[in-house]
């Protein structure tokens, strides 16, 4: 569902600058330097290409090599401009990938400023845990199984942070037997193909650990452990087909339910 009056259409809908509330503004700034930070494997400016796909249409499809390729050059974060509360881009952009995250660190300012130490709130995918639980110990936050709807493959143990899961498993359309989700690759247009099924990011920042989610979802688990090790303020927890491969930050904080999975430690 689209608000047409919303700081974000009107962005994509007029030309030249559009008054934005301070929220937004933050929000796109955040957005264009995780896109820099992510190589712009995270691109908010993709709107053109997945609006082709259409996955939250009624009728979603596979477009032309052509739609595609013409789509892909109305792109880059780069050409985003953002001065004194006001933003213009000749493209259009979609936040998807991070407003949940920007969302929850409103939250979570709300509950410090009225004495709330204990919270958990859940933003479909992401999870925002305000402190630990009452009588002292972590929160358990469950890890959605990639396969078994309504499962978990594991569940973590963490207190005062963002627990963010992104997988190509919760919004796709099939066609002709192939299935195509709603993360896209920049570099092609397409749905990514990784080889990473689910990519969760823990991180005591809301808005990053949705975006990361995404990006690293994008870039696949090689990708993925490099930028990890160059990139401070994040673990992660990535599934892939073979294995569940986890940072050692919070190697020690994930129990597995399916021990059909093999882990991984991955260290500095
Ligand atoms: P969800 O919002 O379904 O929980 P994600 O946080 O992974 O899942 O965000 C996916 C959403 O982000 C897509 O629906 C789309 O709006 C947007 N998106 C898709 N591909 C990208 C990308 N490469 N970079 C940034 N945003 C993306
Ligand atoms: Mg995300």
């Amino acid at each position: 569902v689209t608000d047409e009056s919303s700081d974000i259409s009107r962005i994509n809908s007029e030309t030249g600058a559009v008054s934005v509330s301070a929220d937004t503004e933050k929000l796109i700034s955040r957005a264009k330097n995780i896109s820099a930070l992510t190589g712009g494997a995270f691109d908010i400016t993709l709107r053109p290409v997945s609006k082709l796909w259409g996955f939250t249409d009624k009728a979603p499809r596979v477009p032309s090599d052509d739609e595609i390729r013409a789509a892909l050059e109305k792109r880059g974060t780069a050409r985003i401009e953002i001065t004194d509360g006001k933003v213009s881009f000749d493209g259009e952009i979609d936040v998807g990938g991070i407003a949940k995250g920007y969302a929850a660190s409103l939250i979570r300012s709300i509950f410090a400023e009225n004495g709330i130490d204990h919270a958990v709130v859940s933003l479909g995918g992401n999870v925002m845990l305000c402190g630990g639980r009452p009588d002292g110990a972590p929160w358990n936050v469950g890890i959605a199984h990639p396969e078994k709807e309504g499962d978990i493959i594991g569940f973590l143990t963490a207190s005062d942070a963002a627990v963010v899961t992104s997988g190509g498993y919760e919004r796709f359309f099939t066609q002709n037997g192939e299935s195509y989700h709603h993360i896209i690759d920049p570099d092609t247009g397409y749905p990514a193909q990784s080889g990473i099924i689910s990519a969760t990011v823990i991180s005591k920042d809301d808005a990053l650990a949705d975006a990361l989610s995404t990006a690293l979802y994008v870039m696949g688990p090689e990708k993925a452990e490099r930028f990890w090790r160059e990139t401070d303020g994040f673990d992660m927890i990535l599934i892939t087909e073979k294995e569940i491969l986890i940072t050692d930050g919070i190697f020690e904080s994930f129990n597995l339910q399916d021990k059909n999975f093999k882990v991984t430690k991955i260290g500095k």
